[in-house]
């Protein structure tokens, strides 16, 4: 078998190493000059037998993508250009045109190439399932097969160094690589680690290879050998799902959405009628030794042998309707913290779980007591959970930080230590601080002096309270009967800050700018105007708002409300507001030093290392006061340095916050449509995914790193490659551990260097569970909490 198996694919292998490849005789070639469109028949080009398709497929009923896949009873997608990209809508087509190049030409007119390949003579859907353009000497120019996203096909290769990755359910980027190394290893790792060998889950042991030339594939026949090759020979079979050799089954690898790697037949009788599917082999039989099959702080077990996901106590699931298989989050707040030790160690208690695993790694061991572990970890801040490790000779008390990764408690006798974790006594809900149950206070024997002594006590502060109260309460009668006369003698509600928003005419805002006169710069919501107000007194911005939807004019000025009750000193403040007929504009208090974007990227001289640590501190402060601390919490969805404006005393203040609210109302949705600002967008807005708090803080890491080095996140035009995206040059000077070349030598604080750093590489994660709070961010900024080291922020990045 094997020498037979070397043969054909020794063939194979000639025929891609020289692109050589004919089309095959039963091919039915797809001409220069057609186009298909995702609802007018063809909407897909097919493979002479009809098993393959390449066109556009319908997403669960939201949009069309561009693909391969299988036909049969259900449609198997194999392969997806693009797959990151918001769906496509009905107005797109994919033109063939004569010059030779495939174009999906979008609504807006965009034309983006999908093969990568330029002149071709004319194309194929192979019946293999690879689709191949060719020049006009029948050369292949380019084929799916080089190209695979999380599947390969019989006679498709994985060449050294390639990789697989699982699609979300609807075919976008997943959670899990399977990679071809370079070193001849072909492994599984979830995304976002960095590929280390405490990362993986399941590997074919076939490295090292032992030479630099070694060039170890991936390769799948037309009979189901799926099979690790050396130039020519068999090295490894990982799985010989081979029988039928008649040419009626398709065998097909993937990397499934859920991290097993599978082996799947489908097989047509001989009038090419589908006949059924199989899975002939799997990498793995249990999902919980996937590594965050789970996500973050949550653990995998099995109920009636299926497995499942908890969180961990003292965390809740954060991802409303996604499962905890997203990750879960603290759901009690923190008491506060001096010199590494919590305030109030009653406001936590412990809980104990037996045969605990996890990957992370500790920030502290020692060896010490059981009872001992557990009290140091109840009274360190950093401490979330501790595993205490009894088999030693000397006891050792591991102690970690939250979020955990990778937890799995192990059946009993398999191993794993007891855990102990660190849960609160009150619980956060829906932002509300709910007491659970209050910890049992020790009980005290009270003596009857004490009580006397208590009784006088509070009788003397009473008598105090409402002395004072009384003072107070004339006091503040008289400045606001004084304040209301000046009001009245003036006929104008003054520039006083407290009082609420005002609501201006469309004729006196015309007047107060000059008849729209001096633009100060335009925005996606339309243009902004210098203005004056109250005799001159008060400058204003005044923005007309072209975009927004059809809001009825009382729900505007409900939302103009509750905007204008925002006040924060990091905040640009909405003095007010007009809405007459559809005419919408807002009055803003006018800032006159620009933006942040003009200081970073467009002054002559960079601000200094403090001013730009003071800078990072205030943005962190405003967006933390919307998520956390004003009436109903906003999601900015838009931050970036254009959006932070400067103060006369260079305080820097966020504009456009609400606006999101305005144009989205419900901010909590799944977004099919993407606001913000490309550079600073989470991955989440391009994964229809909900869209939550933690957008925001990703778009906040883009815009510290931007602070730390007054230069753009993208810079294309710059000598250096690897300085091109800022976010990854900034982990692999991290990883190198040279963070002074981040700040180029610049004289700076080393501590709050790094942890500025720290802090972003958290922020900018790609999974948003594993993002901090704002809140937490600004205590690593502050260098209140110790930041630990983040892990690698994006798949890419690896
Ligand atoms: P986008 O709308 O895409 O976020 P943007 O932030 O540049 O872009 P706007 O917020 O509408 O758009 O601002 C347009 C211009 O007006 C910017 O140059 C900004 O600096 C200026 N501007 C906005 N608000 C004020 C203000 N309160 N004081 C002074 N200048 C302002």
């Amino acid at each position: 078998m094997a020498p037979m198996v070397s043969f054909v694919f020794f063939l194979f292998l000639i025929s891609i190493a020289t692109g050589r490849a004919q089309a095959p005789k039963q091919s039915r070639n797809i001409t220069t000059g057609f186009s298909i469109h995702p609802t007018i028949d063809p909407t897909s080009w097919l493979s002479p037998s009809g098993r393959f398709a390449f066109g556009f497929y319908q997403k669960n009923g939201n949009g069309f993508e561009v693909g391969i896949w299988l036909v049969g009873d259900k449609r198997i997608v194999v392969w997806t250009a693009f797959r990151d990209d918001p769906p496509l809508t009905s107005n797109v087509n994919l033109n063939f045109t004569k010059k030779g190049n495939l174009l999906l030409r979008t609504e807006q007119g965009q034309e983006k190439l999908i093969a990568g390949a330029t002149a071709a003579a004319y194309a194929s859907m192979l019946d293999s399932g690879n689709f191949v353009l060719y020049d006009k000497d029948s050369k292949i120019i380019w084929q799916s097969f080089e190209h695979p996203t999380d599947t390969i096909l019989g006679g498709q290769t994985l060449f050294n160094g390639g990789r697989l990755v699982s699609s979300l359910t609807e075919f976008s980027t997943g959670r899990f690589h399977l990679e071809m190394q370079m070193d001849g290893n072909l492994v599984l790792y979830p995304a976002n680690t960095g590929n280390t060998p405490g990362d993986a889950y399941w590997s074919t042991d076939t490295a090292p290879c032992g030479n630099s030339k070694c060039q170890l594939v991936l390769y799948l026949n037309n009979t189901g050998l799926l099979a690790i090759f050396n130039g020519t020979s068999l090295k490894h079979p990982v799985c010989d799902g081979g029988s039928d050799n008649t040419g009626n089954t398709i065998y097909r690898a993937t990397l499934d959405s859920d991290g097993i790697f599978r082996l799947y037949s489908h097989a047509y009788d001989d009038s090419g009628n589908f006949n059924g599917s199989n899975t002939v082999w799997e990498a793995l039989k249990s999902l919980c030794e996937v590594k965050s099959f789970c996500g973050f702080n949550s653990y995998c077990t099995y109920n009636d042998n299926k497995p499942y996901c908890n969180c961990l106590p003292g965390t809740n699931s954060s991802f409303v309707g996604s499962g905890v298989s997203l990750g879960c989050e603290r759901n009690f707040p923190e008491a506060g913290c001096r010199g590494g030790k919590e305030i109030n160690a009653t406001f936590y208690s412990i809980e104990t779980m037996k045969n605990m695993h996890w990957k992370d790694r500790p920030y502290a061991e020692a060896s010490m007591s059981e009872e001992d572990c557990k009290r140091s970890c109840l009274e360190e801040c950093n401490c979330g959970a501790a595993l205490f490790d009894s088999q030693g000779i000397s006891k050792l008390c591991r102690k970690y930080s939250l979020p955990l990764t990778f937890v799995r408690r192990l059946d009993e006798g398999k191993g794993g230590f007891t855990a102990f974790l660190k849960v609160g006594t009150r619980r956060i809900k829906s932002g509300i601080n709910e007491t659970v149950h209050t910890p049992k206070k020790p009980l005290v024997v009270v003596r009857k002096t004490a009580i006397v002594q208590i009784l006088l006590m509070t009788f003397g502060f009473t008598v105090f309270s409402v002395v004072s109260l009384t003072i107070s309460g004339l006091f503040i009668f008289k400045s606001r009967v004084f304040r209301y006369e000046r009001l009245l003698e003036n006929g104008n509600v003054g520039p006083a800050e407290e009082i609420t928003l005002r609501l201006f005419t469309y004729n006196e805002l015309k007047r107060a700018t000059n008849g729209f006169k001096e633009e100060i710069g335009k925005g996606s919501f339309g243009a902004v105007y210098k203005g004056a107000l109250y005799k001159a007194k008060r400058l204003v911005a005044v923005k007309r708002l072209e975009k927004v939807i059809e809001d009825g004019e009382r729900e505007f000025r409900a939302e103009m409300q509750a905007i204008g009750r925002t006040h924060h000193r990091n905040l640009v403040r909405l003095l007010g507001y007009c809405a007459e007929g559809s005419k919408r504009l807002l009055v803003y208090e006018y800032l006159s030093n620009g933006s942040l974007a003009d200081l970073l990227f467009r002054a002559p001289m960079r601000p200094d290392w403090n001013d730009r640590v003071r800078i990072a501190q205030d943005v962190a402060r405003g967006i933390l006061y919307l998520h956390e601390e004003c009436e109903a919490p906003i999601i900015h969805c838009d931050i970036k340095p254009h959006n932070i404006l400067m103060d006369e005393f260079w305080t820097a203040k966020i504009s456009d916050f609400g606006l999101a609210k305005l144009l989205m109302p419900d901010q909590t949705r799944t977004f099919t449509g993407v606001r913000g600002t490309r550079g600073y967008l989470a991955p989440e807005w391009q994964k229809n995914t909900p869209i939550s708090v933690k957008a925001d803080v990703y778009s906040y890491g883009i815009v510290l790193f931007e602070i730390l080095c007054c230069r753009r996140n993208l810079e294309l035009d710059i000598s250096n490659n690897d300085e091109m995206i800022l976010s990854d040059w900034i982990y692999q000077c991290f990883l190198a551990g040279e963070l002074e070349k981040i700040v180029k030598w610049e004289e700076v604080d080393k501590i709050t260097l790094e942890n500025m750093i720290k802090a972003g590489l958290w922020c900018i994660q790609d999974e948003p569970a594993l993002r901090p709070s704002m809140k937490s961010v600004l205590l690593m900024l502050e260098g209140i909490t110790d930041v630990s080291v983040p892990p690698c922020p994006t798949a890419r990045t690896t």
